[in-house]
C-alpha cells in the first residue's frame, strides 16, 4: 500500500515537474522569437538553452521528456503556420530533429562538465569555468547540426545557406548557457542575510547600470564599455551570483532595445547587427565568469591561509601548553626524586647522605661565621629487646614515631634531624653551643618520653627511652665535620654507660 502510494507520487511529481518544463520551455521559445533581432525569425539567443542545461545539471534525466515536450509544443505552430504548407514527413522529421537537438545539448554538456570538473563549485575555479565554457561552447554544435539538416533537408533553408544557419543557431544556443545558466546554478549559493547588509549598494549599482544601459541601448550612446568598471565593482564585492545576474539583465536589456530597433547595435545592417548584440554579450559573459572564478579563488586561497594560520597558533598554544605541562612534571619528579635522594624512606626524616651533605654545608658557613655548630647522637636502649618483644613490625612504628616526634620538637629551620643508621639518629644544631645544644636534647628525651611508648623488656624502665650524646665545636677550615660527630658519639657511649635515658655533653 505504501509503496503503491509512494510510486503514485512519485509519477505525479514527475508528471507535474515535465508539464511544467514543457510550459516553461514553450515560453522560452515564444519570448526568443519576440525578441529576435533579425528581421523574420532569426533569435540572437535561444532562451530555452540557458534553462535546459541548468534543469539537467540540477535535477538530471527527469527533465528529458519535459524539454522534448516543449521543444514540440512550440514548434508544431510556428511549422504549421508556414507557407507554402510543409508536408508531414518534413513536419515530424523537423520535429524530431529538433526535439533531439534540445535534448543533447544540455546532456552532453552536463556530461562533459560533471565528467571533467574536479571542483563541485564549478564557477568558483578558473579551471572549472574554462571546462564549463568548453562545454558549453561544443553541446550546442549538436543542436545546430540536428536543426539546420533538418531544416535543409525539408527545403525550408537552401543548402547554400547552411553555414551561416548553422553559426546562427549554435551562436544564439551558447550563449544563454553563458548568460543566464550560470545566474540559475548560481542562485542556490546566495545568502538571504548577505543581501540585507547589501541592500544600499546593490541599489546603487542596479541604478548605476540601469542608466548606462538606457544611455547605450536606448539613446545608442556608444558607451557600453562603461559596464566593464561596474561588472569588475560587482565581482569584487557581490560575487559571482550578482555579476551573473548583472550580466543576465544588461544582455536582456540589449536584447530587448535592439529587437526593438533601438540602441548601439541598430545603425549596422541586420546580420552585423545580430553578430554584434551576441559578441557584446558573449565577452560581458565571459569577463564576469572568468573573473568571480579568479576572484572566488583568490578568496578561497585567503581563507584556507587564514585557517591555516590559525591551526598553527592553536597548535602552537597546544604545543607550548602541553611543553609547559611536562616541564611542570618535570619539576615535580626531580623534587620528589630529590626527596627520595635525601628522605628515609622508612621514617620520613633526613637520610644519611643528607646528614653529609648539610653537615658540610654548616660547618663551611659556621667556619666563615665563627658561630658554634652543635649535634646530638641519639640512640633508643634496648631497642634489641624491643624488637624481639614486639617484633620488627611494631620496631619500625617506634622508630618512625620517635622521629617524626623529634623533627617536630626541633624549633629552628635550620635545625636538622637525620638518621644516623639502624636505630641512631641525628640533631644538626647550626648557631647553637654545649648549652643550648643539651637544652634540646632534654626536650628531646623527654618529648620521647612523653610518648609513652610500652617496652617491657627495658631494663630501665617500663617505656621506649633515648640516650643522647651532645658534642659542640667552633667549626675551623683546620678540622673535619667528622670530630664532631666521634665527639658526639663518645658523650653518647657514657650516657648508655652512666644507665641510658639521659642527655651527656661531650667534655674534652
Ligand atoms: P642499647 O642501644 O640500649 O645499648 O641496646 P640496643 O638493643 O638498642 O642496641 P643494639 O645496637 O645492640 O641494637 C640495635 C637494634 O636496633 C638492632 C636491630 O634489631 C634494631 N634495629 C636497627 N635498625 C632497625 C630498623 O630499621 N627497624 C627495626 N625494627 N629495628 C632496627
Ligand atoms: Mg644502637
Ligand atoms: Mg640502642
Amino acid at each position: 500500500m505504501q509503496g503503491n502510494w509512494l510510486l503514485r507520487k512519485g509519477a505525479l511529481s514527475f508528471t507535474i515537474l515535465n508539464l511544467l518544463i514543457a510550459i516553461a520551455y514553450a515560453i522560452g521559445v515564444r519570448l526568443s522569437h519576440e525578441f529576435a533581432t533579425l528581421p523574420a525569425t532569426v533569435a540572437s539567443v535561444w532562451f530555452p538553452s540557458g534553462m535546459t542545461l541548468a534543469l539537467v545539471y540540477l535535477l538530471g534525466d527527469r527533465v528529458i521528456l519535459g524539454i522534448i515536450c516543449g521543444s514540440t509544443l512550440a514548434l508544431v505552430p510556428a511549422l504549421l503556420k508556414m507557407q507554402p504548407p510543409i508536408s508531414g514527413f518534413s513536419l515530424i522529421l523537423i520535429l524530431i530533429a529538433c526535439a533531439c537537438g534540445n535534448v543533447l545539448q544540455p546532456v552532453v554538456a552536463n556530461y562533459l562538465i560533471k565528467k571533467f570538473a574536479r571542483h563541485k563549485d564549478i564557477f568558483s575555479h578558473v579551471s572549472t569555468v574554462v571546462l564549463y565554457i568548453m562545454a558549453v561552447v561544443f553541446a550546442p554544435t549538436i543542436s545546430a547540426l540536428f536543426g539546420v539538416t533538418s531544416l535543409c533537408i525539408t527545403g525550408l533553408i537552401p543548402w547554400t545557406s547552411y553555414g551561416l544557419s548553422w553559426m546562427t543557431w549554435w551562436l544564439a544556443s551558447a550563449l544563454p548557457h553563458l548568460i543566464f545558466t550560470p545566474t540559475i546554478l548560481l542562485w542556490q549559493n546566495i545568502s538571504y542575510k548577505d543581501i540585507q547588509h547589501k541592500v544600499g549598494e546593490i541599489g546603487l549599482g542596479l541604478s548605476l547600470f540601469l542608466c548606462v544601459s538606457w544611455i547605450a541601448f536606448v539613446s545608442g550612446y556608444p558607451l557600453a564599455y562603461f559596464f566593464l568598471p561596474i561588472l569588475i565593482w560587482v565581482v569584487f564585492r557581490h560575487g559571482s551570483f550578482f555579476a551573473s545576474l548583472l550580466v543576465s539583465i544588461v544582455s536582456l536589456i540589449a536584447i530587448l532595445a535592439t529587437a526593438k530597433n533601438h540602441g548601439l547595435y541598430i545603425p549596422n545592417e541586420p546580420n552585423a547587427s545580430l553578430l554584434l548584440l551576441q559578441s557584446f554579450m558573449a565577452v560581458f559573459s565571459l569577463t564576469s565568469l572568468i573573473l568571480s572564478a579568479v576572484i572566488d579563488e583568490k578568496n578561497a586561497a585567503q581563507l584556507s591561509l587564514k585557517q591555516a594560520m590559525e591551526n598553527l597558533e592553536s597548535q602552537v598554544m597546544e604545543r607550548t601548553m602541553e611543553l609547559q605541562h611536562s616541564e611542570y612534571l618535570l619539576k615535580q619528579a626531580n623534587l620528589e626524586l630529590e626527596k627520595l635522594v635525601n628522605v628515609d624512606g622508612l621514617t620520613q626524616v633526613g637520610n644519611r647522605r643528607c646528614f653529609d651533605e648539610r653537615m658540610q654545608i654548616e660547618w663551611d658557613r659556621l667556619c666563615r661565621d665563627s658561630q658554634p655548630l652543635s649535634l646530638i647522637l641519639f640512640d633508643i636502649d634496648y631497642f634489641k629487646h624491643y624488637n624481639d618483644c614486639y617484633g620488627h613490625q611494631m620496631g619500625d612504628d617506634c622508630l618512625t614515631a620517635i622521629a617524626q616526634t623529634v623533627k617536630h620538637a626541633l624549633a629552628r629551620p635550620a635545625d636538622v634531624i637525620a638518621r644516623y643508621g639502624g636505630e641512631e639518629f641525628v640533631v644538626i644544631l647550626p648557631n647553637t653551643n654545649a648549652k643550648g645544644a643539651f637544652m634540646v636534647a632534654e626536650k628531646i628525651r623527654l618529648e620521647v618520653t612523653n610518648l609513652d611508648i610500652p617496652h617491657q623488656k627495658s631494663d630501665i624502665s617500663d617505656i621506649v627511652t633515648i640516650s643522647l650524646g651532645v658534642a659542640s665545636v667552633l667549626p675551623n677550615s683546620m678540622q673535619e665535620p667528622a670530630i664532631l660527630i666521634k665527639q658526639a658519639d663518645i658523650a653518647l657511649y657514657q650516657a648508655k654507660q652512666q644507665g641510658r635515658n639521659r642527655s651527656i655533653v661531650f667534655l674534652e
